[in-house]
């Protein structure tokens, strides 16, 4: 026996470059049932073809205390209560249908709660056929003259086919057929009104392009799944009525392209719609009477009714089936029907049935799940596992999602108010369902065949048309043979007619031989020609084709060294932006500095500018006072010379005197006590400033000093005397120049080696002004309270050349005595001794005074009331 074992499809090798990337979303549908009652509360609006909203009925609200919510929906499409059968098929199962013819995979299935119109939209009703006889129609008008022998395929157990010759077909058909059990479908269909009505389908439908240059064989199996269990519903066991056996589940099993298939699931063959639908009947038959034997609830069942395809290519001569395994194509179109989506509360059920109607929810909810899944990773690029094997349902269909063929789900809708909440959660898996994406199937290998071969040598009349053939023409031509029966033995007419025509025919035929042989030279030279043209074609073509390869190879080098060229450019862009990442690095960095330095710079600028400033004021200021000083300079220089000229007057009047006037009388004790009680109420005032401007400038002769020898050490220099009194006519000299001045002490000059400049010191006790080096007034008030100063000008005493003497002041000493108390008297402890009554020394005089002043000069210690400030107030130009 000749057999080949047909490889199974189902999952196509994918080539690259094809529509792999390719996706389709599963194509969800909505149909709207008619409510039953014509006074039923409506929860369910059809807006538009593909909208469809709910509204929550007012029961719904009172009981849950819930809002009331118009929700909308969107489908693909949406059918209404008026939507025929044949629409929906036409829509929805015809592309299906279509797909299937080529080679393609396709899973409908219907979802919603009990009652909603699943079986009806799959099945139909009498009289209204729903989508399953609708798609076998189909299928067979489109396939029914292309249909090869029964058992010619073969399905085996391994999910695949297996292909036998006619003959070989023939004899297990006449092997099957006398068998007991079988009946002929035609039988049983007409004994089933019920069914007949179903698929008494008076549209007509039809795919386009079906290859005719194939075989086709249909085969149909039909599973139910119940609480989680598959059974095969097309089985054919002996039906013992004493001991009724129970029907045994079945096993999912991969094939070796890693399709599901039920294992050991009986496949029928069929061969028309008629005879599929009555198997289909038989299945559902055996459904209703296993779930009344086994108290089962018909809607918690999925029932599962696929239609498997087998198409394969004729022979180049279109006289049999191809025995070649890869050229068979088997697609599958598979209609399931499935249980009630409703929760388990709803249908009250109990122990057992409850635990089952359990598990085939949970199917549904495995299904729900494997949805969310799918949408997850397809939205998110996720890679989560999608949980298929948690239910045989979803394991089943597993391929089908993972790109194996079109998915679509038709969710049927009551839209009674009682229904609302369960076609809430129906809308809501509906929707995630919707954004599930499938792999779009391939299209199916055309077979390498030249197309045209079914007619190739099919007998006049046939599809090619009723044209006669070619040696029937031939016939047609030759003169007809006479009537050759011979009826008289004298007969002498008949055969020579005979003869003559047979001569004639046989000249005829010589004719046409030679007309033949003629014909088959010129064929034949023809041929030839054919040939050489073929073989220059031929040639040229070859020519072409090696110039072509020329030109591919020179092109194919170019492309390389493009390629290189394209990679060196790369590498070389690579580089450069490196490059350019690193410039721009570096140039943030020197805008940086250059904005750091040009910060800088600016405050530098700005140093500069205020600096300038500073040093422009300096300037000014400095020249302001520099012409100051030379005024003052110039001032004092005049003065100076005046204070000389006046110098040289007097002493030349005193030389006078002396060469002309007798010497003057010794000055008496109370003549100097009356000085001294002058000056006493000075001494002993507490007052910081002890000598008011009215008090009469004391200014002791030399004469006078010299009369207190334990007063002034020094004094005995006769040379004094007349410094003294120079001084004194000095500083009265020089009061018209400035404010009166108040000498209350007196200068004393040391004896010093002749030719030396002496040191003169002249006190001013007037406040606030003194003079420093006789050159100009420098204020040096003090505001302190309890403060007395004394500013001593030191001088130098230079012996003039007229014999007179003048001062030159070089310096100003300020003694200063702080009053604490208040009534702190001047004196000094070392100079004037307190007297042993302990009263203060009554004498002071303006002699004692110089010399202390002159002492301090020496860097001599003073008495606790005296503080030194012996700050020489030279200006250095
Ligand atoms: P399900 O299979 O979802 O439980 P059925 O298909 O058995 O529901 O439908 C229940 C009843 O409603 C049946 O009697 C059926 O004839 C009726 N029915 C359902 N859908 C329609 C429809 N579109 N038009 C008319 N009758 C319908
Ligand atoms: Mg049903």
């Amino acid at each position: 026996m000749k057999s080949a074992k047909a490889k199974t499809v189902r999952k196509p090798v994918i080539k690259k470059g094809s529509q792999t990337n390719l996706k389709d979303p599963v194509g969800v549908y909505c149909r709207v049932r008619p409510l039953s009652f014509p006074d039923q509360e409506c929860c369910v609006e059809v807006i538009n073809s593909t909208t469809l909203q709910l509204h929550t009925p007012e029961g719904y609200r009172l009981n849950r205390n819930g809002d009331y919510k118009e929700t909308q929906y969107s489908f693909k499409r949406v059918f209404g209560t008026h939507t025929t059968q044949k629409e929906l098929f036409d829509v929805v199962a015809n592309p299906l249908v279509d797909d299937l013819i080529h080679g393609k995979n396709g899973l409908l299935f219907t979802y919603g709660v009990t009652g909603s119109g699943k079986t009806y939209t799959m099945t139909g009703s009498p009289g209204s056929g729903g989508l399953l006889p609708r798609c076998l129609n189909m299928i067979f008008n489109s396939i029914g003259s292309f249909q090869a022998k029964r058992y010619v395929f073969k399905s085996n157990d391994r999910n695949s086919m297996e292909i036998q010759c006619e003959v070989d077909a023939l004899l297990e058909r006449q092997k099957r057929e006398a068998l007991p059990i079988p009946k002929t479908p035609s039988s049983k269909r007409q004994a089933d009104p019920e069914f007949a009505d179903m698929i008494n389908v008076q549209e007509f439908c039809k795919a386009e392009e079906v290859d005719e240059d194939s075989v086709y064989g249909v085969f149909v199996s039909y599973i139910e799944i119940y609480n989680n269990y598959i059974y095969d519903l097309l089985e054919e066991v002996q039906f013992d009525p004493i001991k009724p056996k129970l029907p045994q589940s079945k096993t999912l099993r991969e094939d070796k392209n890693h399709n599901m298939y039920v294992a050991g699931c009986t496949e029928v063959e069929v061969k028309s719609t008629e005879e599929a639908f009555e198997v289909f009947w038989r299945g559902q038959k055996k459904r209703r009477i296993a779930n009344t034997h086994l108290n089962r609830e018909s809607s918690r069942s999925h029932s599962v009714f696929s239609i498997k395809l087998v198409q394969a290519p004729l022979d180049a001569d279109g006289d049999n089936v191809l025995q070649e395994k890869e050229q068979i194509t088997i697609s599958q179109l598979s209609l399931v029907d499935l249980a009630g989506s409703e929760r388990t509360n709803r249908t009250k059920a109990e122990g057992n049935r409850l635990r089952e109607a359990g598990n085939i929810n949970q199917s549904l909810m495995t299904l729900r799940t494997c949805m969310e899944v799918l949408r997850e990773n397809q939205t998110y690029g996720t890679n989560k596992m999608v949980p298929y094997r948690d239910s045989k349902l979803t394991h089943l269909f597993k391929n089908y999602f993972d790109g194996e063929g079109k998915v679509r789900m038709i969710v049927c809708v009551n839209p009674k108010a009682e229904d609302y909440e369960e076609s809430l959660q129906v809308m809501r898996f509906a929707e995630v369902t919707q954004e599930v994406e499938v792999a779009r199937p391939v299209d199916k290998v055309i077979c390498g065949l030249t197309p045209g071969r079914r007619y190739r040598n099919l007998p006049r009349g046939g599809p090619v048309g009723d044209e006669p053939l070619v040696p029937e023409v031939i016939l047609q031509s030759f003169p007809p043979l006479p009537p050759c029966k011979l009826l008289d033995i004298n007969d002498e007419e008949t055969l020579p007619k005979l003869a003559d025509t047979l001569e004639k025919r046989h000249h005829l035929r010589q004719l046409m031989t030679e007309d033949l042989n003629k014909k088959c030279l010129a064929f034949k030279a023809l041929l030839k020609e054919f040939d050489n043209s073929l073989s220059n074609k031929e040639n040229y073509v070859q020519e072409k084709l090696n110039e072509k390869e020329k030109l591919i190879s020179g092109q194919k080098l170019e492309i390389e060294r493009l390629e290189k060229k394209n990679k060196t450019l790369e590498y070389k862009i690579e580089i450069l932006e490196k490059t350019t990442t690193i410039y721009e690095e570096d140039k943030r960095n020197l805008q940086q500095e250059l904005e750091s330095q040009t910060q800088k710079l600016q405050r530098q600028f700005s140093d500069k500018r205020r600096l300038e400033a500073r040093l422009q004021g300096m300037v000014t200021e400095t020249s302001m006072k520099w012409q100051k000083e030379c005024e003052r300079r110039v001032a004092a220089t005049q003065l100076e010379m005046q204070n000389k000229l006046w110098v040289k007057d007097e002493k030349l009047k005193q030389l006078k005197a002396i060469v002309t006037e007798p010497k003057p009388e010794k000055p008496e004790r109370p003549s100097r006590e009356r000085d001294r009680e002058k000056i006493i109420p000075r001494s002993v005032s507490p007052s910081p400033l002890p000598l008011s401007s009215n008090n009469i400038a004391q200014i002791s002769n030399g004469q006078q000093l010299m009369s207190q020898p334990q007063l002034h050490r020094r004094s005995n220099s006769c040379s004094s005397i007349s410094v003294a009194s120079c001084i004194s006519e000095w500083e009265q000299k020089l009061s018209p120049f400035s404010t009166p001045v108040n000498v209350t002490s007196l200068a004393r000059h040391r004896q010093q080696e002749p030719g030396q400049s002496k040191t003169c010191i002249v006190s001013d006790r007037r406040r606030g002004m003194c003079w420093t080096e006789g050159r100009e007034m420098v204020p040096t008030f003090s505001s302190e309270i309890g403060v007395e100063e004394d500013h001593c000008r030191r001088g130098d005493v230079y012996k003039t050349r007229g014999g007179g003497q003048s001062v030159q002041f070089t310096d100003i000493e300020t003694l200063k005595q702080e009053l604490p108390t208040g009534s702190r008297k001047r004196r000094s402890s070392t100079l004037a001794p307190a007297q042993p009554d302990g009263t203060e020394s009554e004498w002071t005089d303006v002699e004692t005074r110089c010399s202390v002043a002159v002492e301090m000069r020496a860097g001599s210690q003073l008495g606790p009331g005296y503080q030194h400030h012996a700050q020489p107030k030279r200006k250095k130009p």
